[in-house]
């Protein structure tokens, strides 16, 4: 066998080797399906894998396709992740599908087989100022009452626990003590595509670009492009969107959002679009900075890092404010954003990070839902045969596993058994009733 160094250097670098392993693995195009999974990132490929483990558990066949367009993953959401799991959060579903992230995570491979996941488990560690102290402290308790296990902490205490920190106008920090951490997401990915496929779903190279509808106006196929000069339609009897950050474009070829369409409930668009976000790397040593068991840092104003490894290298962050969202044509860095934005935030809160510079970066996009930046779970109001699964809005990574789960509950049940995210659906929408998630990272 070559080593994987040689094969590296022949094909140019990980990502190129990333697609080319994909595109040899893309299954042919059938002209027909049960269910037709639209994206292959983390919610379709977990769609996918609860859907025929739970067939395969109950002896049944059932015919799963999923359809990724970018068979490299080089702008999914899911492989340009930081991957963050925790319960810190404020909404009872999101605490609830991270406490079972964890879970999955922890018994990935009775789940997935053989995997690994590299779970670091330093929990994470949010701040905040004396106008976010009580809503800290009402969300730790409720995080808590849940199954979460974290604990408030006062500036003394914050110094003691981390003496890295400066707690300049801090007023709380909460402490993820267990279940929380981060891990990696590309493997959990290739976890789910793996197992889906050993129980039969198939990942076929396609762009959805169009729909098509029964006599009695259901959905009843998708048009896909093949990428190679041809178009198909895939014919299903049930359809699951998980498109990412570009959900909302594929709902509107579904006429979703039509302001033409007779049923209000189809001219509700599904408010899901890209958001640009930038994560830097830098690095540092030394005996003063933040020890390997430092906990994913979130500053009051948004900025964050984690340790990225054994070697010093860190990861950073910040989302910018609504009015400054930079322009989502292309994933190019802004290498500026670094030095005013983000750089005055690290070297005021971790003194040692003042002389860091940024070593390397990248860009992905956060599937935001304009509505109220939380995800959408299930069926669509008008297309009965419809499920969606979007809108994440920058948690959903450690979402998939609970996401997938409940879309197979949904479809091969008809109700949801485990979780009860039915607050979660595209209803609420329609009914003008946002779940506002206070902590967004
Ligand atoms: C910088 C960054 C940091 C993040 N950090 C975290 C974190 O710490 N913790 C966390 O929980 N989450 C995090 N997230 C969010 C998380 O990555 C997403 O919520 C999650 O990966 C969404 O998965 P997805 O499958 O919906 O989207 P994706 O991974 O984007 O997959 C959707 C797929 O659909 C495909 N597609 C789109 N249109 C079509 C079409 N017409 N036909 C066929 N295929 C199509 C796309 O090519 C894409 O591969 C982060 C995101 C970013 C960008």
């Amino acid at each position: 066998m070559l080593p994987l160094g040689r094969v590296l250097r022949a094909v140019g670098s990980l990502q190129q080797f990333r697609c080319l392993c994909s595109k040899a693995y893309g299954d042919a195009l059938p002209s027909s399906c049960d269910v037709l999974i639209i994206g292959g990132g983390g919610m379709g490929a977990s769609s996918a894998f609860w859907l025929t483990s739970k067939a395969r558990q109950r002896g049944k066949k059932l015919n799963v396709l999923v359809v990724e367009r970018d068979h490299g993953y080089s702008k999914a959401s899911t492989v340009l992740s930081v991957g963050g799991v925790r319960q810190q959060f404020s909404l009872a579903e999101n605490i609830q599908m991270g406490l079972y992230g964890h879970d999955f995570i922890m018994n990935s491979q009775k789940h997935l087989g053989d995997v690994d996941l590299c779970f670091q488990p330093h929990g994470y560690l949010i701040m905040a100022t004396s106008q976010g102290a009580e809503i800290l402290t009402r969300n730790s308790k409720l995080q808590n009452e849940l199954g979460a296990r974290n604990k408030l902490l006062g500036p003394e205490a914050l110094r003691k626990q981390f003496p890295w920190l400066c707690t300049d106008k801090i007023e709380l920090g909460c402490y993820g003590i267990d279940k929380e951490g981060w891990f990696d997401p590309w493997a959990l990915l290739m976890g789910f595509k793996k197992q889906a496929r050993s129980f039969g779903a198939k990942f076929a190279n396609g762009e959805v670009v169009g729909f098509e509808w029964n006599a009695a106006g259901a959905l009843s196929g998708a048009v896909v492009d093949a990428g190679d000069g041809t178009q198909h339609t895939v014919k299903f009897d049930t359809c699951v969107l998980a498109a990412g950050a570009h959900s909302g474009q594929v709902a509107s070829l579904a006429n979703i959002g039509s302001t033409q369409a007779k049923e209000a409930s189809l001219r509700v668009p599904l408010p899901v679009e890209p958001r640009k976000r930038y994560v830097y790397v830098f690095s540092t040593q030394g005996d003063n900075g933040p020890g390997l068991a430092t906990p994913l840092t979130v500053d009051p104003d948004g900025t964050y890092f984690r340790r990225d490894g054994l070697g010093g290298n860190f990861l950073c962050g910040r989302s910018p404010c609504d009015d400054e969202e930079p322009d989502c044509d292309t994933l190019d860095v802004d290498h500026g954003y670094f030095d005013t934005d983000i750089w005055p935030t690290l070297a005021n809160r971790v003194p040692c990070f003042e002389a860091v510079k940024v070593q390397s970066s990248w860009a992905g996009y956060y599937e935001h839902n304009t509505f109220d930046a939380n995800g959408i779970i299930g069926r669509h109001p008008h297309y009965s045969n419809l499920f969606i699964a979007a809108g994440f809005s920058g948690h959903g990574i450690q979402q998939t596993p609970a996401v997938g789960r409940a879309i197979s509950e949904l479809i091969l049940e008809g109700r949801l058994t485990t979780l009860d995210l039915s607050r979660m659906s595209f209803d609420r929408i329609v009914k003008q009733q946002p779940m506002f998630e206070v902590n967004i990272v």
